[in-house]
């Protein structure tokens, strides 16, 4: 055996590997010097998704002869003067992102510092050419062409150009969010694909990136523990996403994407979100450099901290207090107990705990009562319905029984022959819908319904595009939709069981992120199911819709008809019965 040492070129094609493994990823480090160079002004331009050209310029403090031939070697940067990894004020430090891209490119920079001589260099699969003067202004453009050409075996793995250049858009955008008083711009293949103008705060930022929508339905968030600080907007519940990926985070004004935090925001999220749904949050964590290691990856999009438990607490408790301020149902520990009493539909019988103290409802207006009984009458009097009550006698026909009342306008109280069932009105009609849709499908097709004027939905270009490519699939499901322009869709008709008045704005909104995600993976099948799923969930009966004693018993008898009925089409249960039995155990009866 023969050891060797490898050349320099091999060595930085194999670093570009960890680097820059995709256009995009080249993108974020070009950009990320151009910040750190101290531009305002920074400008993308991509051919083909940036697998031909990308070309970054910025009007930063741009490098001088000797900087300039420096700058493409491997392990050469400005950014570290004091051999201190710990004490990190730039976005670079590493020294190896233009070397990389030298290594498996063909790359030009072009530079000039204020008021000295420009200069220009190139580099192709390693190799570097002497410096030449070039007329270029202050500031710094750089060429990259042909990226991989040098690493065919990584060419192959390049996705299509609209993955690339949607890749690149989310990095220009978190870069963005991050550095609100600089003005981004990308074009692609000649088009304007993203525009961010300079403004004077982080707020105004957000909402020209994220939208007036998002700034309607976010809660501001701020919080302080142990010199750890935590800032920023987080979406009200009824506000999500079917992905994760509008969840922007930065650390120390570095845009990461991090397990640790993105977890904490799904716990905070638990209690009033599915799991398949991720709320839009903009948070920004600041601390002291030696508390975090940002040195974790070459693509450095990843942190540790250096205590995680205390920033995870932190995230959660900010979130979840925000929720609370903001109504959001966190439940209560007596409500836990009865829901333990409780047993949820199809599921074996839990084994009954005795309660430790009097059970409550986790209704803070009902436990906090002095008068038991006034406090049953002021709390639930309103909510009830008075309606005809339906016949008694008759529920033991029915296995969920007789409906006897709706509380908070969400939950169907019903008496049945040995105990009480209660019912989550959305979820048991979610389900019920999605089950009649199948049926509608295997039938002969569902039944549509042409709206007077057409819906129109404002999305994202790329989304709005990709949405169309499947407007055959969703004509065939009812749902016909049309292009409005750029970046926006005329929904022309709906499926006639979503009702009169369906919510198509946020229909579509999920679509288009369900089909981002599913893209690839699923079958037609599928697909097609998963868009029911999602149809049934907006077709259905909100929480919040009153209903009267015939409705609520009609919709018994239809989940007393409909299989699977005891779980919605996330896998909740519709409803949870309570047996004659446990509640005389609750109250010490037996
Ligand atoms: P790092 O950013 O980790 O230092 P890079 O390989 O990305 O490593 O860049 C090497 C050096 O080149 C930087 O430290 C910086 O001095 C210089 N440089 C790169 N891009 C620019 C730019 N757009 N403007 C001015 N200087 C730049
Ligand atoms: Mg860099």
């Amino acid at each position: 055996m023969r050891i060797r040492y490898l050349p320099e070129t091999l060595i930085n094609q194999i670093a570009a590997g960890e680097v820059i493994e995709r256009p995009f990823a080249a993108v974020k480090e070009l950009v990320e010097n151009s910040i750190d160079a101290g531009a305002t002004r920074i400008e993308v331009d991509l051919r083909e998704g940036g697998k031909s050209l990308i070309v970054v310029r910025d009007n930063g403090r741009g490098m001088g002869r000797e900087d300039l031939i420096a700058a493409t070697d491997r392990h050469a940067t400005s950014k570290l003067p004091s051999d201190d990894l710990l004490g990190i004020a730039h976005l670079g430090f590493r020294g190896e992102a233009l070397a990389s891209i030298g290594a498996v490119s063909r790359l030009k920079i072009m530079t000039c510092e204020s008021g000295a001589d420009g200069w220009e260099i190139t580099v192709e699969g390693g190799r570097k050419s002497s410096p030449t003067p070039s007329a270029h202004p202050q500031g710094t453009q750089i060429e990259v062409r042909d990226l991989f050409y040098a690493t065919p075996a990584r060419l192959k793995f390049m996705k299509t150009e609209r993955a690339e250049l949607m890749a690149v858009k989310d990095t220009v955008t978190r870069l963005a969010l991050a550095f609100p008083e600089i003005t981004f711009s990308l074009s692609s293949d000649g088009k304007n694909a993203f525009h961010a103008p300079q403004t004077m705060s982080m707020q105004d930022r957000l909402s020209a990136i994220l939208g007036k929508d998002f700034g309607d339905n976010a809660m501001p968030i701020t919080a302080e523990r142990e010199g750890i600080l935590l800032e920023g907007f987080a979406s009200l519940p009824t506000y999500h996403r079917g992905t994760s990926g509008y969840q922007y985070l930065f650390v120390n004004g570095r845009p990461v994407r991090d397990k640790l935090l993105h977890g904490a925001i799904r716990g905070a999220y638990a209690d009033v979100l599915h799991r398949d749904r991720h709320p839009v949050v903009a948070l920004f964590v600041n601390l002291d450099s030696s508390e975090v290691d940002v040195n974790v990856h070459p693509a450095k999009a990843e942190v540790r901290f250096r205590d995680p438990a205390l920033v995870r607490g932190l995230i959660i408790s900010a979130l979840k207090h925000a929720l609370h301020a903001h109504g959001g149902q966190a439940s209560s520990t007596g409500a836990a107990q009865m829901i333990s009493a409780f047993r949820p539909a199809n599921t074996p019988t839990l084994p009954l705990q005795a309660p430790q103290r009097p059970v409550s409802y986790g209704a803070p207006s009902y436990s906090r009562s002095s008068n038991l009984a006034e406090a049953a009458h002021t709390y639930y009097a309103p909510a009830a319905r008075a309606e005809p009550e339906p016949e008694i006698s008759d529920a033991p026909h029915y296995p969920l029984g007789a409906a006897r009342a709706q509380i908070h306008e969400n939950y169907i109280i019903a008496q049945s022959e040995d105990g009480l069932v209660i019912i989550d009105q959305h979820a048991a009609h979610e389900r019920l819908v999605y089950e009649r849709f199948k049926a509608q499908m295997h039938d002969h097709g569902i039944e549509k319904q042409g709206l007077l004027t057409p819906e129109i939905v404002e999305l994202d270009e790329a989304e709005a595009e990709r949405l169309l490519k499947f407007a055959p699939d969703l004509a065939r499901l009812g749902l016909e939709i049309e292009a409005f322009g750029a970046g926006a869709i005329a929904v022309q008709a709906a499926p006639a069981l979503l009702g009169s008045r369906p919510d198509l704005q946020n229909l579509i909104r999920n679509l288009a992120d369900d089909i981002t995600e599913h893209e690839r993976a699923d079958t037609l099948e599928e697909r097609m199911n998963a868009i029911l799923s999602s149809m049934a969930c907006h077709g259905s009966v909100r929480s919040g819709r009153r209903m009267n004693a015939e409705e609520m018993n009609a919709l018994l008898r239809q989940m007393e008809a409909t299989p699977l009925s005891g779980q919605c089409n996330h896998g909740r249960p519709t409803y949870i019965e309570l047996s004659l039995k446990d509640i005389e155990k609750l109250f010490g009866r037996r």
